[in-house]
């Protein structure tokens, strides 16, 4: 099914229904030319699908499957994702300009995403706790929430999706899919393959509509129970608001502006490309993107010249041709937010070494493009230090003493990531323990597994994606006691 052929369609109670809403217009970015046309989802298609949503959570066939069962379905879902990795990837591409062999491995590791927490969804398991009385029988398990609202942003809608979906559905929840306008057609075709596999009627929907609108509309949805947001910080903060008189439970995955930190003993033959992949991949449009490089006094010439050798040999071109490192950016309005950046990095004065605007893919008309950029001689109080580009541009920074490192690093709203480069492991580990960041990757960066837990400290958000850290986000705890005493007490009398 191509994404033309799913416009104006909604997925709720287990089908495709054809919208009754308003349409919006999906644009390519490599062409700048329009691509698919979505439905607005109205108050009422919201109210049915939640409609639907709680009725399998509460009394539908969803509801009564066991951990086993649903595993199973998930295992179903995950060949199908496999089987059609290749449109998946496609469809991302079309809407979000990422690198094709980016986009369709995102949705091979989406399927291992959904294999990894169907094998968790038969082992939720509780515990017996001993308490202070012979006559007291306690335990305890963990229950779903009920209805999930997922909003997904638009950089990698496959992996965020399952990062939500998977363990809200292994351990029992029914979502409502909000995908973002900007990249719609995968998540459709997703709802697709869940049909497919045959996944019982309102456990999976989408809906499709913009995030101000129909996702404000969502999260004040009384009947929501749980949100899970991958967003911006402002995002983040309307999705609490609006969930604030409901006392939901709120997930949120935000951005970040990671450090790398590189010292003199590192092997730059392993760092550069680390670091060129790290802020350059999908155009820097990842949250993880090690947008901020601190770099050793003692190295710093010599890794900022190859790193700007490296960025400037960088071939951009259309994203669907193999040998391309890196497409366009997303959308118009994301291309003039980066070279607003750029100007401003200009005019305080920090070095540009590589890149620096905008540039004509060498098979293209059109098109968000931008050349990997690279400013040196920035100091942690610049704008382009401390605020999310969400782009190709990386700064980069001086120092002389590991501590100021470790305290440059931690000087900032966001704590999603970090990176560091180091020959030495009691150097590396001594600093990992230091930084303020949910994720530390050592010698390595933007390497992800399904077991690793991964979330933002500080801005960055609230709870954890991935592993089982992931899965306990979906799940509420129930503690159940049993007086098993043969006589009657006093009710008045408080027994601790
Ligand atoms: P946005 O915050 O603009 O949007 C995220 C999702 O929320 C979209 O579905 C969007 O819909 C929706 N949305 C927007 N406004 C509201 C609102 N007021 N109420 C409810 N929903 C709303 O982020 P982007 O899509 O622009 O993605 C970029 C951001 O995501 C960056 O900050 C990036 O760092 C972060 N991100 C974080 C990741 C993580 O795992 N920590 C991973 C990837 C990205 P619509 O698009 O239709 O407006």
């Amino acid at each position: 099914m191509s994404a033309m052929e799913n416009r104006k369609l909604l997925f709720l109670d287990g089908k495709f229904v054809p919208a009754s809403g308003e349409t919006f217009i999906g644009v390519d970015p490599t062409t700048g030319q329009p691509c698919a046309e979505f439905a607005t989802a109205t108050s009422a298609e919201v109210d049915r699908a939640i409609r639907s949503a709680r009725e399998a959570f509460d009394h539908g066939e969803w509801g009564r499957l066991t951990g086993y069962a649903r595993g199973a379905l998930m295992l179903r879902l995950a060949d199908l994702i496999d089987e059609h990795a290749g449109t998946l990837g496609a469809l991302e591409t079309m809407e979000n300009g990422k690198l094709l062999r980016e986009t369709t491995s995102q949705a091979h590791f989406a399927a291992r995403l959904y294999r990894y927490y169907a094998g968790l969804a038969d082992k939720i398991d509780g515990r017996v706790s001993e308490l202070d009385s012979p006559d007291l029988v306690n335990f305890i398990v963990r229950e779903p929430y009920g209805v999930c609202l997922l909003l997904i942003a638009w950089n990698s809608p496959m992996q965020l999706l399952a990062n939500k979906l998977a363990p809200a559905l292994a351990s029992g929840n029914v979502a409502i899919i909000k995908p973002s306008e900007y990249a719609s057609a995968s998540v459709l075709e997703f709802a697709r393959l869940a049909e497919l596999a045959g996944f019982p009627g309102g456990a999976i929907n989408v809906l499709t509509g913009r995030g101000g609108e129909l996702g404000q509309l969502l999260c004040s949805h009384p009947e929501v129970d749980l949100i899970s947001l991958t967003g911006g910080i402002s995002t983040g903060e309307a999705v609490l608001h609006a969930s604030a008189s409901g006392f939901k439970k709120v997930v949120l995955e935000l951005g970040g502006k990671s450090p790398q930190i590189v010292f003199s003993d590192a092997d730059l033959e392993r760092a550069v490309p680390g670091i060129i992949a790290g802020i350059f991949a999908a155009a820097g449009q990842t949250c993880i993107a090690g947008s901020r490089l601190l770099v050793s006094a003692e190295i710093y010439e010599d890794l900022v010249e190859r790193l700007s050798a490296r960025a400037g040999q960088i071939k951009i071109g259309d994203p669907r041709e193999p040998e391309t490192e890196m497409g366009p950016l997303a959308n118009e309005a994301q291309y003039r937010r980066v070279l607003e950046y750029i100007d401003s990095a200009r005019s305080a004065g920090a070095r540009l070494v590589a890149g620096g605007g905008p540039v004509s893919a060498p098979d293209r008309t059109g098109g968000y493009f931008i050349s990997p950029t690279i400013f040196a001689d920035v100091t942690n109080d610049m704008r382009l230090a401390q605020e999310e580009v969400f782009g190709p541009v990386l700064c980069v920074m001086r120092f002389t003493a590991d501590d100021d490192a470790v305290d440059m690093a931690n000087d900032t709203r966001y704590g999603l990531a970090a990176g560091i480069w180091t020959e030495n492991i009691r150097r590396a580990l001594s600093v990992a323990g230091r930084l303020q960041a949910g994720t530390v990757w050592i010698n390595t960066y933007r390497t992800s597994a399904a077991g690793a837990p991964f979330g933002g400290y500080k801005r960055s958000g609230l709870g954890r994606e991935r592993g089982r850290e992931g899965l306990f986000e979906y799940t509420q705890t129930k503690n159940v006691m049993i007086d098993i005493a043969g006589s009657a007490r006093d009710p008045f009398a408080l027994r601790v």
